[in-house]
């Protein structure tokens, strides 16, 4: 029996999928989570080997030193174990991805030196290291701009600044998220970079041996313009010109092959403008959130099980081609339940009259009542997810639309305010 070892963070959305994918393709799986040993028993966590994703060098040293028997992968389950996991599958001769790359790609200021160095569309960019004078940097700048954390995700600790009093603001809050959520934030510092107008793609994609395969284009058609840049919908496949959808694709394999990375799965992040096609981020991991479930009827499998077969070295060719999908559903769309506000989460109506609408396929709720519930930049997570096949995207895209509109989220103030009558 082949023997996977899963890197869990403790707070995520496809642990469950990852379990699944494996335990339906009959794997032994070794589990290890990103938290702390001792307090893991009283969270009620399994007794899984606890590692720090963010100390790579020190949990691989642990894993190599506790882990008894052969593995025959390494696989994260998110961005914050990838680095862990390619530097294992260095170690132990695995199928994977140069840790370097990773780190690099997992690094918002050394992939826009990567991407400058490539003669790639690149924005302008700018490190503003912690405790550096903001002033001495404005007169370089042309706004608008966007301010970033170092290497959050899901658009935590990314703001849209138009002028330098919104920068300076911007600067500070950046800041604290990024101490907040990142213990290297001292000596990271932020990214400030030229805003480029345009729609925006996403490009979900498999390595092997270098080659790109394309799985599923995104358009984004909610505008992504800031100031915030929460992620809603995602449709599939993208109405842009072949034209265009042919340039990203191979845009982006020309990214992943500077960038050194190889196997596995690789989600790309692009904006498209008169200028030419801006690849805003190429992460070595498949698609957050759920919203991977958007696209297993087209993979014929979960994309779970499909990443952990292409690095088990199994056949992972779809069961089910597209051809032979009722023509009349041929395309999807997921959306990620925006957080209107921050609060506490209560629970919702209209759970039924959403799942009801023609073309909705699935409405998963992941927000927990009792739990503080936050949009970026501050926060990294959504209320739930709603999936949609269609004849169409516009078709699957508008089913989104009505199903969101028939819920109705409460949320109320963590400090609610006491009337006296
Ligand atoms: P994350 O890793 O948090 O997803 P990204 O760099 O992808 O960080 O930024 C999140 C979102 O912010 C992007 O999807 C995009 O909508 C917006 N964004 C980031 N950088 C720019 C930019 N230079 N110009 C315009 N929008 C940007
Ligand atoms: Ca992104």
């Amino acid at each position: 029996m082949k023997r996977v070892l899963l890197l869990l963070p403790t707070t995520g959305y496809r642990n469950d999928d990852f379990l699944a994918a494996a335990n339906k393709l009959g794997v032994d799986i070794v589990a290890a989570a990103d938290y702390c040993h001792q307090l893991a028993p009283s969270w009620g966590m399994p007794a899984v080997m606890a590692l720090q994703f963010d100390r790579p060098e020190q949990a691989a040293k642990t894993v190599l030193a506790e882990v008894e028997g052969p593995l025959d992968a390494v696989l994260a389950v998110d961005d914050s174990g990838a680095e862990l996991a390619a530097l294992l599958a260095e170690r132990l001769g695995l199928q994977g991805n140069p840790a370097r790359a990773v780190r690099m790609l997992r690094d918002k200021l050394a992939f826009r030196q990567l991407l400058r160095e490539g003669n790639f569309p690149c924005p302008d960019f700018h490190h503003l290291r912690t405790g550096a004078d903001l002033r001495e940097l404005i007169s370089e700048l042309a706004f608008p701009v966007v301010v970033k954390a170092r290497r959050l995700s899901a658009s935590r600790g990314v703001i849209r600044a138009d002028d330098a009093q919104e920068l300076e603001r911007a600067v500070s809050r950046v800041r604290a998220i990024q101490s907040r959520a990142d213990r290297d934030a001292g000596e990271l510092g932020l990214v400030i970079e030229s805003f480029i107008p345009g729609f925006e793609y996403a490009l979900e994609g498999t390595l092997e041996r270098g080659q790109l395969t394309t799985l599923a284009l995104f358009d984004k058609p909610d505008p992504l313009d800031g100031p915030y840049f929460e992620e809603t919908l995602y449709v599939t496949p993208s109405r842009l010109p072949a034209g265009i959808q042919g340039r990203i694709r191979s845009q982006v394999a020309r990214a992943c092959r500077r960038a050194g990375i190889q196997t596995g799965p690789v989600h790309a992040e692009v904006r498209v403008n008169a200028q030419g096609i801006w690849i805003l981020e190429i992460a070595a991991r498949s698609i957050g959130g759920l919203c991977a479930r958007v696209l297993k009827h087209l993979l014929g499998m979960s994309l779970e099980e499909r990443i952990l077969r292409t690095l088990l070295g199994e056949p992972a060719a779809a069961a089910v081609t597209i051809a032979d999908e009722r023509a009349a559903e041929a395309a999807a769309g997921v959306m990620m339940i925006p957080i209107a506000r921050r609060g506490v989460y209560q629970g919702l109506f209209g759970l039924t009259d959403a799942r009801s609408v023609a073309g909705i396929t699935a409405v998963t709720i992941t927000a927990e009542p009792g739990h503080i519930v936050a949009p970026p930049p501050e926060g990294a997570s959504y209320l739930g997810f709603l999936f949609a096949r269609a004849a169409s995207p516009a078709d699957a895209e508008a089913a989104l639309r009505i199903a969101h509109r028939r819920l109705h989220f409460i949320i109320r103030p963590e400090h609610p305010v006491i009337e006296w009558s």
